[in-house]
């Protein structure tokens, strides 16, 4: 993408509303508008990143052996009224009425719906275990929206929710979901320590919150630093493993994390001084088991192997995709902007000259960008006629992992830069070495 024509207002100064970090740099990046209390338009550079973290948290919910399927944003309140939500929810559901004064309302979660597809096409034990899961707009009228994206009204999550036979399978599923959130996390270039959560009406041990540590979260959090140190895309367990996936499970039970909620200071007391850590985190997934909650209340049932009717045990398992890209820069960001992690970057080189008027750099610069498109790397390319400082703030800004600086006096000596956005180190390398290095 060439600057010159691109939709990115960058801003020059703090918007006064944006109290943290993330906020404030995700307006003045142009990543998001509020355009309603709690309720954001994406722009290009927004989009672009809001989309790598779906695809990512999409290829590991497949790897994991989840179906994706797509549920309306709209759902009507008879759905509700079967499982006795529909007064309980409270006003954080935006309820709606149609011309025909029919209720409906806005989903602010789908266990419901997903609830009654699978009671109509189910009727066999042999259809289970299955885990589907959406990507989609949910909305909850939350009492004080805040934070930009961080608590939206409108946001984006990948709910996904599992069904089977019984408990043990239940379990299974659980675990498995486990596994691709801690996998999902760690692509997406941050640690999210997965949490005891308060359990809910039902009990058992079967509810974790995924916290990322910022100093703006909203619950206090403990957590031993072994797991700064797991490495869960090499970890040795298979989907479909059982064993692997319970031994995974008690690894994770029985290394202490929770939030205030759920703290517990003998255990705590008992992890060694040097690995305590504590701090402030953000929920960016949270997972839950609720067994026959919705399958009961609803009437889902299925024909065992003996012919009997049998209540299938669920599930479910959200991440808050939108929250993620705030969570993501309160995360990674320095004084001069956001600092992307590659995985998620909304373009991984960002191609700037510092004098666009001086005809050999451009046309450096215009070579480099056609072999680096050619070769499959995003780039965005700064060619605006603007002061070079003020191309190198706004790429800092942008938090691209790489910027590839061309200006008159290197290309007379036949090198460019290049600048590691992280580590602030600069090197100059002849066009074709910096080609070499980015693919
Ligand atoms: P919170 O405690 O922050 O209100 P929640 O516990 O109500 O979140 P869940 O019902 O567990 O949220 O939903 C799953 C995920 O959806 C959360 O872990 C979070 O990442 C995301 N999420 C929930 N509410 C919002 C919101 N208002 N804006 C953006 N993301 C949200
Ligand atoms: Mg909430
Ligand atoms: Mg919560
Ligand atoms: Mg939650």
């Amino acid at each position: 993408m060439r600057w010159s024509s691109a939709f990115l207002p960058v801003l020059k100064e703090s918007p006064a509303d944006a109290q943290i970090v993330s906020h404030k740099l995700m307006l003045r990046a142009g990543l998001v508008r509020q355009t309603a209390a709690g309720i954001y338009a994406w722009l290009p550079v927004g989009w672009r990143v809001l989309r790598k973290i779906e695809q990512i948290v999409r290829e590991e919910q497949d790897r994991a052996g989840a179906q994706e399927l797509l549920m309306p944003t709209m759902q009507s309140a008879e759905l509700w009224r079967e499982s006795g939500r529909y007064d309980a929810y409270g006003p954080e559901m935006l309820r709606i009425r149609d011309r025909h004064e029919r209720e409906m309302l806005f989903g602010p979660t789908n266990e419901e719906m997903i609830t009654a597809l699978f009671r109509d096409d189910v009727s066999s034990y042999r259809d289970l275990p299955r885990t589907l899961y959406h990507i989609q707009w949910k909305f909850r009228d939350e009492v004080r929206p805040r934070f930009g994206v961080m608590r939206g009204r409108e946001f984006l999550m990948k709910d996904a929710y599992s069904f089977d036979l019984d408990e043990a399978g239940a379990r299974q599923s659980y675990y498995t979901q486990l596994l691709a959130y801690l996998r999902t996390f760690q692509r997406l270039g941050i640690r999210a320590v997965p949490m005891k959560a308060a359990s809910g009406p039902i009990g058992g041990d079967l509810s974790h919150e995924f916290i990322v540590l910022a100093p703006t979260g909203e619950s206090e959090v403990f957590y031993d630093a072994a797991f700064e140190g797991f490495d869960w895309n090499q970890a040795d367990v298979a989907y479909g493993d059982a064993e692997g996936l319970t031994r995974l499970f008690e690894q994770v039970s029985g290394t202490y994390a929770a939030t205030d909620e759920t703290h517990d200071a003998a255990r705590w007391s008992q992890v060694p001084a040097e690995k305590q850590r504590t701090g402030r985190g953000i929920e960016v997934g949270h997972i839950f088991y609720f067994g026959d909650k919705y399958s009961k209340a609803m009437g889902l049932k299925v024909s065992g192997p003996d012919g009997r009717p049998l209540t299938p045990m669920m599930g479910s398992y959200g991440i808050g995709v939108s929250r993620l890209v705030g969570a993501i820069i309160e995360a990674s960001h320095d004084d001069s902007g956001i600092v992307w992690p590659e995985a998620v970057a909304p373009w991984t080189v960002g191609l700037v000259t510092m004098r666009a008027d001086d005809g050999p750099s451009s046309a450096a610069a215009d070579d480099l960008y056609a072999k680096l498109n050619a070769v499959g790397v995003d780039t965005l390319y700064d060619d605006r006629d603007e002061r070079g400082g003020v191309k190198l703030g706004s790429m800092d800004l942008l938090g691209l992992p790489w910027q590839v600086i061309v200006g008159p006096r290197g290309i007379a000596n036949g090198v460019v830069e290049l600048k590691n956005r992280r580590t602030g180190e600069r090197e100059e390398l002849s066009a074709e070495a910096v080609l070499n290095r980015l693919t």
